[in-house]
């Protein structure tokens, strides 16, 4: 069966055509500027990209023109409308409601516009995803795959925040958690590959990219994650600030004369390595940098670094031991510089790093030698062939 999956997000929608057979994909592309003026990036399995402008006046137009994309004759990929079985939509948040994948009727999209408030940038755009296949492509099964069920698992301890308890029965203010299909994903092929027993494991997932974000798996479950009520906790990450202390809101607030919402686009869209180096908030801007001896570039990677190494710490504490530690995502599948430095942390795990092995990239590979006591990895993440299996897994 061929399985559509969108990622929908406020002006742009991400899609890839997955054979779930072959488990390959037949096309992906990239619309932008919905809303503004209208681009798509459609390429095929093993041909040229192609780039066009196209008026798209709101996400129903974006469906509209990936689908004559995928059925264009000379750079589509399928014939008939009818050849695609089943949708499935990347959802950010799923609240408390959503410990799984769903197939989508009235009453989900009911469901997810509750968790609205807690994800307003994301979850209106993924909703407006989900109305605009309805009507492009009714009658055909649609389901939701969120980001935060994987972590559903979290025990209180790990979720609640110490802060008064009627906030979480009142507004559900606790930790959540993101990235929850490549964590899962991740976490799966890693025990897979290392020979490891799922359901007899611990494992720390290192989800780093732009957005960075670790897990702790036990015995394929997740207990703990880095991430909280929203995607801005944790690491520090490309443009977000992760943790800090929450008084530094009150105190910029009124140093800088700014009000809250300015001081939030601050910590979200400012701050990070970006904020940090005032360079850039792409690592292969960063290592350049620091290479030709900037001090800022230099002290934002060993910031970065250190921040990571605490929460994979935390989590050794908090498994009782790890069996593995997965690197995944643009920055964890490539940077080899960034993975070393992080595991020159852990010689108390008896982590031994084989430098030949750790110049892999975007390819799955343990880095550490034989007799390494931990295991060291690189998987690399594939969100859309998750949410492709789980869509699957549920339609069949
Ligand atoms: P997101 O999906 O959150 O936007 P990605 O997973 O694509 O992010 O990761 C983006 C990060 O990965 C950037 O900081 C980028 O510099 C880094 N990255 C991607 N490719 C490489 C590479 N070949 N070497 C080093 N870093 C890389």
């Amino acid at each position: 069966m061929k399985i559509l999956v969108i990622n929908c997000g406020s002006s742009s929608l991400k899609y890839q055509l997955i054979d779930s057979d072959t488990e390959k994909a037949l096309a992906v592309g990239l619309c932008e500027r919905i809303g503004i003026d209208g681009k798509l990036n459609h390429k095929p399995e093993g041909g040229e990209k192609i780039t066009l402008e196209l008026p798209m006046k709101d996400h129903k137009d974006a469906i509209k023109a990936v689908l004559a994309a995928l059925m264009n004759e000379s750079y589509g990929v399928i014939k008939e409308l009818s050849e695609i079985g089943a949708i499935g939509h990347r959802v950010v948040h799923g609240g408390e409601k959503f410990t799984k994948s769903v197939l989508i009727n009235s009453e989900v999209i009911a469901a997810i516009e509750e968790c609205n408030d807690l994800a307003p940038l994301h979850n209106p755009a993924n909703l407006i995803g989900i109305n605009a296949c309805t009507e492009t492509m009714p009658g055909v099964p649609q389901v939701a795959v969120f980001d935060t069920a994987f972590h559903q698992t979290m025990p209180m301890k790990a979720y609640l925040y110490g802060i008064p308890y009627t906030y979480y029965e009142k507004y559900k203010v606790r930790r959540y958690g993101f990235h929850g299909t490549s964590h899962s994903f991740v976490s799966k092929r890693a025990a897979e590959f290392a020979g490891l027993d799922l359901k007899n494991s611990k494992i720390i997932v290192c989800h780093l990219g732009n957005g960075a974000s670790i897990s702790a798996v036990v015995n394929g479950e997740s207990v703990d994650t880095s991430m909280g009520l929203t995607p801005l906790e944790g690491l520090i990450m490309g443009t977000r600030s992760g943790d800090i202390d929450p008084s530094i809101i009150e105190y910029l607030s009124k140093k800088e004369g700014k009000c809250l919402e300015e001081v939030m686009g601050v910590l979200n869209k400012k701050s990070g390595v970006l904020g940090l180096s005032g360079v850039s908030s792409d690592f292969r801007d960063l290592q350049s940098a620091a290479k030709e001896g900037n001090e800022h570039a230099i002290e934002a990677v060993e910031v970065f670094v250190y921040r990571v190494v605490k929460y994979i710490g935390g989590y050794v504490a908090a498994m009782n031991g790890v069996d593995a530690i997965v690197f995944t995502a643009g920055l964890g599948e490539n940077d080899k510089t960034i993975r070393n430095m992080v595991c020159s942390y852990f010689g108390y795990l008896g982590v031994k790093i084989d430098q030949e092995r750790n110049a892999v990239s975007g390819k799955e590979q343990i880095i550490t030698t034989d007799d390494s006591k931990t295991k060291v990895m690189v998987i690399p993440t594939n969100e859309e062939l998750a949410i492709a299996r789980e869509t699957i897994a549920i339609v069949k």
